[in-house]
């Protein structure tokens, strides 16, 4: 035998029945984000890497450490695998002049890529559903977009979110207390680690967003770009707490909320949880006036959201959210091959009517006049499925044009037989009542 082959450090298969569960959250999505009048994109996994080191700041985790970053062998392009979809969703909009007839609201899932070192709820590839409206400058979009999250939490039955808000205001607010930020360090540089000293000039903000214990007092004791505020990004900021007010979604202010990224001016939020130990964001965004102007377009506003799936559905397992068991209705019993072709297309017709069928098949090829194995090992697969019904196509009951249905799940194997003819009717019967 040759040697096997494993996946990639970091990079997961997603197998039944754990993609019934990823199947179930997304079409959840699906129909919140149709609520909001949110549309999908779905733009390229790969990239030009100019855009992510544009997009998201040279001196960011991501480009200075994460990226899938490669050479395209055969034209020499340099190429990245998507850390976050953001920068390529405005990529294409601006490509196809999205913005022409005003704003746009759209969303997205997919994978994601990052060269970090894998551990619970961190992954090198991971999966992302995101959310960005582009070409609305107020801040009710914003607070649109927090509820439209938070209303995901409840749909899934998710406990235990907090939402944690802050404003970065705008450049020129951000350039003065980005000056008392470096003096205040440099007063303190003998507290600085490595990272942070390198930060100093290029990036001071970064700082705050430290995990270095020994740094922590240093942090929060620092200039808050709150106070450099002025009058109109206080007026953004406080409209989009008085909605969330309005709408009961309860948030805490915290001052030294920058996220990962560069983009963002205005309104950040994180949504994190004290359930997932130290991977405990479970979602993070907001707004990103000046990054459709980096990219090449005309210059328009934006905010968005991106969340982590496997971290929702990792704390949705832990807060004991069982998600949808995918279980046949019907089990079909088939003693004698030599019937499959009306069996087939007794079954075709089940599924017409809505039902999900699982037909027994035998782990050899099919021989009509020989059995699909014994009666008791396919009853033994058929209650493990967990259907509901059974039906067992024997050849007395098909001479006569009738199928056996065996209830396995109540009254005790009640059983009774239908008329090929009208199975048709049992099967709506029965899809009306599930
Ligand atoms: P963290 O601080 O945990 O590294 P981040 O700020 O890098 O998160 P974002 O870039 O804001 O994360 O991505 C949005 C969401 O995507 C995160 O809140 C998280 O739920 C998820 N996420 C980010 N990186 C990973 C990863 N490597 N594996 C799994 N999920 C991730
Ligand atoms: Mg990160």
């Amino acid at each position: 035998m040759s040697e096997k082959i494993t996946a990639v450090k970091g990079m997961n298969d997603l197998l039944p029945p754990e993609s019934a569960r990823w199947e179930w959250l997304e079409s959840q999505v699906r129909d919140l984000m149709s609520g909001y009048a949110y549309q999908a994109v779905r733009t390229p996994i790969v990239e030009p890497t100019a855009l992510f080191v544009r997009g998201l700041g040279e001196v960011t985790d991501i480009v200075e450490k994460e990226m899938y970053s490669f050479e395209d062998r055969l034209n020499g392009e340099a190429l990245t695998l998507r850390p976050e979809a953001t920068a390529g969703v405005v990529r294409a909009v601006v490509e196809h002049n999205l913005l022409y007839d005003g704003g746009k609201r759209l969303y997205y899932m997919g994978p994601m890529f990052r060269h970090e070192r894998p551990q619970r709820g961190r992954y090198r590839q991971f999966h992302q559903i995101g959310a960005e409206a582009l070409g609305f400058p107020g801040a009710e979009i914003d607070a649109e977009l927090i509820l439209l999250a938070h209303a995901l939490w409840q749909r899934l039955g998710l406990q235990h979110v907090r939402l944690e808000l802050n404003s970065l205001g705008q450049p020129a607010e951000r350039a003065q207390h980005r000056a008392a930020l470096i003096a205040y360090f440099e007063n303190h540089i003998e507290q600085l680690d490595e990272d942070a000293r390198r930060r100093l000039h290029a990036n001071p903000l970064r700082i705050l967003d430290t995990k270095n214990p020994s740094m922590q007092t240093l942090v929060e004791g620092a200039p808050q770009l709150l106070q450099f505020l002025g009058p109109e990004s206080l007026a953004h900021f406080q409209q989009v707490q008085a909605i969330l007010q309005a709408n009961g979604v309860e948030f805490r202010l915290n001052p030294r909320l920058v996220r990962g990224m560069d983009y963002y001016n205005l309104t950040v939020f994180e949504f994190v949880t004290d359930q997932l130990g130290s991977q405990g964001t479970i979602c993070g965004g907001g707004r990103y006036d000046y990054l459709i102007e980096q990219v090449g377009g005309k210059p328009a506003p934006a905010v968005g959201w991106a969340l982590g799936v496997e971290r929702v559905l990792e704390l949705l397992k832990e807060q004991g959210v069982a998600g949808p068991v995918l279980t046949p209705d019907v089990y079909a019993i088939v003693p004698d091959a030599l019937s499959l072709p009306l069996v087939m297309s007794t079954l075709e017709q089940l599924r017409r009517c809505g039902l999900r069928v699982q037909m027994h098949s035998p782990a050899g090829v099919a021989v009509p006049g020989q059995g699909m194995g014994s009666m008791k090992s396919q009853f033994k697969k058929a209650d493990a499925s967990g259907a509901r019904h059974a039906l067992i196509f024997g050849a007395d009951e098909m001479l006569r044009g009738e199928v056996t249905i065996k209830s396995l799940r109540d009254g005790e194997g009640a059983q009774h037989s239908v008329a090929l003819a009208s199975v048709a009717e049992w099967a709506q019967r029965l899809q009306s009542s599930l």
